[in-house]
């Protein structure tokens, strides 16, 4: 594996991973608003939407660093917006860092939540969408802003992702795109409808008629913007004409509210989640860091004779995890479930993976005990190298805890690599 195999994957945006172009601008993100930092005794932001004409929302996705020269344009012209972003990217070259967020906080913009991989929470486990959406809001509260709106990815919703994400705290859910306008007072406020995503194809005529539309019905027209430019993608509203609609807009009677202002509510607290009954990123698709280390996963003993990397040629899906020791004690290094209160860490059970390797692995299991306190528990039996992929399973013996945490180790120099994990 190379280095460039363990990096952070270079930020993609589900722009460029989209091939229709109807598909991608049915594809959105949204918004939230000012946040103070946490504190104990949280505020209830009222409900303010004056006269009864109708209102709009601007919101912006994926938290893209072209959108603060975005957040500029209202700034100056007295609106503001809502952010929909993500808590893990904060650090990934083309996006919003934290400081330029919280600038955005205090000039009044609203920071909402947007999952912590982009995922399409339908296709997911209950106990994976928790992860999705309440350690992203978790990650976001711990950076100082109170997010309380939430927007699903690809306006992706079912009744499932809709219960998670009420459960994880957030007031509204912005879901279906390409429906007539939403209600003030809107039915689900889980699945708030929006008009498709303003992209570069989007006529001025055409946002115009979104207001013009909300105004005259008395309805919520929610604007779904992503990126900012005049050639990066069909999801890239072009400068002139964004800025021609602010002004425009600016001149109208109707009023200009983030999300969470026109929901209102108070800012609900993240809730403890359940130790998940499943494996979560199990089949280790999902990496955050410089490091990139699989979300989800912790790595023991890493040395630079003894390496883990993401590698292609998975057992399913894209990337399959590759530990690989040159020298040394070959048990030094270990790829174990993150050993947590039970955000990752999973109540016990068997576990089971596919693997390839060129020397034996055998599994290791540490506990939590009610403390939180982790011991290192049992070894497993040692499972043989192989050239194709083999299904390893172990059941350790029966003991309690809490929580679990299954590592892998070779037993001997050489490589091994894993794949699609599972809990039974
Ligand atoms: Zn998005």
């Amino acid at each position: 594996m190379s280095a460039a195999e363990v990096r952070e994957e270079r930020p993609v945006r589900h722009v460029v991973t989209v091939g229709v172009a109807i598909a991608v601008l049915a594809t959105g993100c949204g918004g939230l608003s000012p946040s103070p930092a946490p504190t104990a005794a949280r505020t209830t932001v009222p409900t303010a939407v004056p006269g009864d004409g109708g209102v709009v929302s601007l919101t912006f996705d994926d938290g893209l660093a072209r959108q603060e020269q975005m957040a500029q344009e209202l700034t100056e012209r007295g609106l503001t917006g809502t952010f929909y972003v993500h808590s893990t990217r904060t650090k990934a070259s083309g996006y919003l860092d934290q400081p330029k967020l919280a600038r955005l906080a205090q000039a009044g913009h609203e920071i909402g939540g947007h999952t912590r991989t982009h995922a399409r929470l339908p296709e997911l486990h209950p106990d994976e969408q928790r992860r999705e959406v309440c350690a992203d809001r978790s990650g976001l509260e711990a950076m100082g802003f109170t997010p309380r709106s939430f927007a699903y990815p690809f306006h992706a919703v079912s009744a499932a992702a809709e219960s998670v994400v009420r459960e994880c705290g957030y007031n509204s859910g912005r879901g279906r795109a390409g429906a007539a306008a939403e209600r003030i007072k809107p039915r689900d406020p889980y699945n708030l409808n929006t008009p498709l995503a303003v992209g570069a194809s989007t006529t001025p005529a055409e946002i115009q008629q979104y207001v013009i539309a909300a105004e005259q019905r008395k309805t919520w027209a929610i604007l779904v913007f992503h990126d900012y430019c005049d050639d990066c993608g069909p999801l890239g509203v072009k400068p002139a004409v964004f800025t021609g609609f602010l002004d425009w807009l600016k001149g109208r009677e109707i009023p200009v509210r983030t999300v969470g202002d026109v929901i209102g509510g108070d800012v609900r607290p993240v809730p403890q989640i359940k130790a998940p009954s499943i494996v979560l990123n199990a089949s280790l698709e999902n990496y955050f860091g410089k490091e990139g280390i699989p979300d989800c996963w912790q790595l023991d003993g890493r040395s630079k004779t003894a390496t883990f990397g993401r590698v292609a040629g998975a057992h399913t899906g894209r990337w399959a995890g590759r530990i690989q020791v040159t020298g040394g004690d070959p048990k030094q290094l270990r790829l174990a479930i993150k050993q947590d209160d039970g955000d990752c860490a999973p109540r016990a059970g068997a576990l089971s993976v596919w693997y390839t390797s060129t020397a034996p692995v055998r599994f290791t299991v540490s506990r939590r005990t009610g403390d939180g306190v982790w011991t290192p528990w049992a070894d497993g039996p040692v499972f043989p190298a192989t050239t194709s992929w083999r299904q390893a399973t172990w059941k350790p013996p029966a003991a309690r805890a809490a929580g679990v945490s299954f590592g892998l180790v070779l037993t001997a120099p050489g490589q091994a690599t894993f794949d699609d994990f599972a809990l039974r």
